[in-house]
């Protein structure tokens, strides 16, 4: 076993492990665990400060969890644009694939949290889909997180999808660099390498979790020339506030990571106590808006219900007049732009 694999079986799964090292509600906890499934990586579990804190939010579980929500466990309809098992496809030219149902750490705000642990799909079908349909340019690995594969089967999935002359490019979706940061080994780095071009989108929502493991693993992603993401969501308690916003944005940059996506929280059971208001979502982009790097500042998004899309959100809607636009600065001051008479 790799020093990864060591790590991941050392999670905790169980109550009574996680109160040797945090007070928690045992009892009350037993039937949170029992529908949604724990696992905290020893990395993850050591960042946590103090009950309740942004990185206790993310993992330990809560009761609130089953409160009843009236919220749906798959709001964004991934089960009717899936055309098989383990692969959506909602825009024209890029898909989905699930290549696993599992993550090193289970975040408690997951947007597939009934999903996790189902049995493995095989990834064939999919890989045949992708060969038929020449509009897909584009295919995203996700899951669960891919990088739980080993090695030899994830590049085994890579190979396969090299092979199609219409795929242009390969994205990968992964928690690990958070809370797996062994996860990303000189070797993994070495073969991704092998597949360019190649996309690494990871997740990182709190300042806390910029550490020097995670900023490692970062690094031996970036050093292998794969162009680093990050997709944060937006979460009560946990970076709700523009400071923090702004902290992590301006920290990732820090290290080699561009911030893609600020996703608004998804209306999925379970998840309830997390959701922030859009008008919070919009001040906290206005707070970034012109007032740092717009390196720094990503697309918020609301992916609508019904799996209608992405939906950028932007502070205060553009105004026009004939030709004239009315557009606001990120000072608040609105100034007018003349458009070309056409
Ligand atoms: C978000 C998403 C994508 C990728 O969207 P991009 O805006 O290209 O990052 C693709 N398929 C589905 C189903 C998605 O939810």
């Amino acid at each position: 076993m790799e020093r990864w694999q060591h790590s991941l079986a050392a999670s905790i799964t169980g109550l009574e492990k996680l109160a040797k090292h945090h007070p928690v509600n045992e009892e009350a906890l037993r039937p949170v665990v029992d529908r949604y499934p724990m696992r905290i990586t020893p990395h993850y579990l050591k960042l946590i400060k103090g009950p309740g804190d942004p990185i206790w939010l993310q993992c330990v579980p809560d009761s609130r969890e089953l409160a009843e929500d009236d919220l749906p466990t798959d709001p964004l309809d991934e089960e009717r644009l899936s055309p098989l098992p383990g692969l959506i496809h909602r825009y024209p030219d890029r898909v989905v694939l699930l290549v696993s149902s599992s993550c090193p750490t289970l975040c408690r705000f997951c947007m597939r949290k009934s999903k996790t642990g189902t049995p493995p799909v095989s990834i064939e079908p999919g890989v045949k889909y992708i060969e038929r349909n020449r509009a897909v340019r584009d295919v995203i690995l996700s899951g669960g997180d891919p990088l739980v594969l080993p090695d030899e089967e994830l590049e085994a999935i890579l190979k396969k999808l090299r092979k199609i002359p219409h795929l242009e490019i390969i994205r990968i979706n992964t928690r690990s660099p958070v809370t797996l940061p062994d996860r990303i080994t000189v070797r993994l780095s070495r073969m991704l390498k092998r597949y360019h071009p190649l996309y690494v989108n990871t997740h990182f929502n709190h300042p806390l979790e910029i550490t020097p493991e995670s900023s490692g693993a970062c690094a031996r992603l970036a050093d292998a020339g794969i162009s680093l993401g990050n997709q944060t969501v937006l979460l009560k308690g946990v970076n709700d506030k523009p400071e923090v916003m702004k902290e992590l944005m301006q920290k990732l940059l820090t290290i080699r990571v561009r911030p893609y996506y600020i996703h608004q929280t998804d209306l999925v059971k379970g998840t309830g106590h997390f959701r922030t208001s859009v008008k919070q979502g919009l001040k906290i982009i206005a707070s970034l808006r012109g007032h740092t790097s717009g390196l720094a500042t990503p697309h918020y998004v609301i992916d609508l219900p019904g799996g209608k899309g992405k939906v950028p959100m932007l502070p205060d809607g553009v105004k026009r007049r004939g030709r004239t636009f009315f557009l606001r600065n990120y000072q608040g001051e609105v100034v007018e732009y003349p458009d070309t008479g056409e």
